[in-house]
């Protein structure tokens, strides 16, 4: 293959995404325009649950992508001083509704290495003291050690300051809806919203729940399944939960300022959208939520909201990541996801090291953009 590192390269969107894919290329020596429609982080990386995770049940390859994302978070905990604040590695704690049972999932992690340990409920306390022992179901939980949760904003904040320090890059805030520019079925730039155009060698689209929409526009087939979603944060509280807790009704998290982060399935149901695409979720909905989130908690505190983050989830039409070249665009890159914040990290590696190389990580060959061809 007869390929050249790109000397410019322009990467849209302001999310985890992008914010790794500019660090990995100014960290190579490439010189990256990153550009965005509003401010970093206000897409669904500013609103997400960001559980560190690999469990339950999903494609090998699928598995092995969220076990290295779950690595290079540890990676970036060594190396980034103060990250502690941000990014913990408490562990996580499930259980199943009344009347299923967890077994199958917990043998299912063990036969996958998947660091998983089955917990009695009189054995919760000693490991996440924060959760009532009563609300866990009686067949017991799974602990598993090694997950953990991370406050995406944080870690954009700190990837804007290492790709400021490389001084290779320009960030462009604020610059409305931007889409790639193709001649001859080849990507070559980037045009604002404000009709300016930036020419580049190669386009990487790392624009959350809004890539589908964009790649449609420019023939290139994908497959979208992104709903609508919301969390709820809580006002800061005395709290002590430090590990991310995934129960019948809701699943929580710590947040950085003291308070708590949740989110639950039946919640995201409830959510309706106007013809325009404007997502609304009820308030009694939302109350119910922290009141279940209080339920499980030691002592069941009374939870206040401080603000709900809604938006849509990026969610690829088959569930399964999408990273890398388009078959149709050449030079255009994609990097489109959920479980982001789990492969927030290793997703700027790879997208670069493609970019740059024009190989293919081993990792990132099922996922192929090209495969909603058909
Ligand atoms: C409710 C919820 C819960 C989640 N829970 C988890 C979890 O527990 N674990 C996990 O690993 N992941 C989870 N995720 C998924 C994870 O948060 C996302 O996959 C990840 O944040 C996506 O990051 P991104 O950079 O792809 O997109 P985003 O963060 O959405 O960033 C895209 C950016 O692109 C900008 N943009 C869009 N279109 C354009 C355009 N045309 N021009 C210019 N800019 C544009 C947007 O304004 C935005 O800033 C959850 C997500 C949600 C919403």
């Amino acid at each position: 293959m007869n390929h050249q590192a790109p000397e410019h390269v322009v990467v849209i969107g302001g999310g985890i995404f992008g914010a790794s894919t500019t660090e990995q290329l100014t960290r190579h020596g490439i010189r990256t325009t990153w550009v965005t429609a509003g401010s970093l982080a206000d897409g669904a990386s500013g609103r997400t649950l960001a559980w560190l995770n690999s469990a339950g049940f999903r494609s090998e390859p699928y598995h092995r992508i969220r076990l290295a994302g779950i690595a290079r978070w540890r990676d970036f905990s060594r190396r980034v001083p103060g990250s502690d604040a941000y990014l913990r590695f408490d562990g996580g704690l499930t259980w199943a509704k009344p009347g299923q049972s967890h077994r199958d999932r917990f043998r299912y992690e063990r036969a996958h290495d998947y660091v998983s340990a089955w917990v009695r409920p009189d054995e919760v306390s000693g490991i996440v003291p924060a959760v009532d022992p009563a609300a866990v179901d009686p067949e017991g939980a799974i602990f598993n050690a090694d997950e953990g949760w991370v406050d995406l904003p944080s870690v954009i904040a700190e990837l804007r300051r290492e790709i400021e320090a490389y001084g290779l890059a320009e960030i462009v805030e604020h610059a409305g809806r931007c889409v790639p520019v193709v001649e001859d079925g080849r990507a070559v730039g980037v045009l604002t919203a404000a009709g300016e155009r930036i020419d580049a060698d190669a386009v990487v689209l790392a624009t959350g729940p809004q890539t589908p929409g964009l790649l449609q526009e420019l023939g290139v087939p994908m497959g979208d399944d992104s709903p609508a979603a919301f969390v709820a944060f809580t006002k800061p509280l005395d709290h002590g939960l430090t590990a991310v807790l995934n129960t019948p009704r809701v699943a929580i998290r710590p947040a950085v300022d003291g308070g708590l982060v949740m989110d639950s399935g039946w919640s995201e149901r409830s959510i309706t959208v106007e013809r325009d695409g404007t997502p609304h979720v009820a308030d009694d909905v939302v109350e119910t939520l922290l009141q279940e989130a209080g339920a499980v908690l030691a002592g069941h505190p009374t939870l206040e909201l401080d603000h709900i983050g809604m938006g849509y989830k990026p969610i690829p039409g088959d569930g399964e990541p999408v990273i890398g070249e388009t078959d149709d665009v050449a030079g255009l890159y994609v990097a489109f996801s959920h479980s982001g914040a789990t492969q927030g990290l290793v997703m700027g590696e790879l997208i670069a090291s493609e970019v740059i190389t024009g190989r293919v990580p081993e990792l990132t060959e099922p996922f192929r953009p090209g495969r909603f061809a058909s």
